[in-house]
């Protein structure tokens, strides 16, 4: 079963709070545009609802715990722009 998990990220540019939806446990059988999602990155990605800046967001997907995923800390990076 895929579960979506809303988490409330700060915009470390203006500190502007958002949701930031994460997914845990992908199943590949029912969600294959959630995984090509994940693939391609764009499920790390946040965008902030102030600036509009944005950000990736490294958390582990298939994530076996999920009230750990949930209260876990998740770092944000900015896109390297290459
Ligand atoms: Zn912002």
């Amino acid at each position: 079963m895929t579960r979506p998990i809303v988490k409330k990220v700060t915009c470390p540019n203006c500190g502007t709070e958002g949701d930031f939806v994460m997914y845990a446990s992908i199943n590949a059988e029912y969600n294959p545009e959630l995984i090509k999602k994940m693939e391609s990155g764009e499920l790390s990605i946040y965008e902030c609802p102030k600036c509009g800046k944005k950000y990736i967001c490294n958390y582990p997907f298939l994530y076996n715990d999920y009230n750990d995923m949930a209260r876990g800390i998740m770092p944000m990076s900015d896109i390297q722009h290459t």
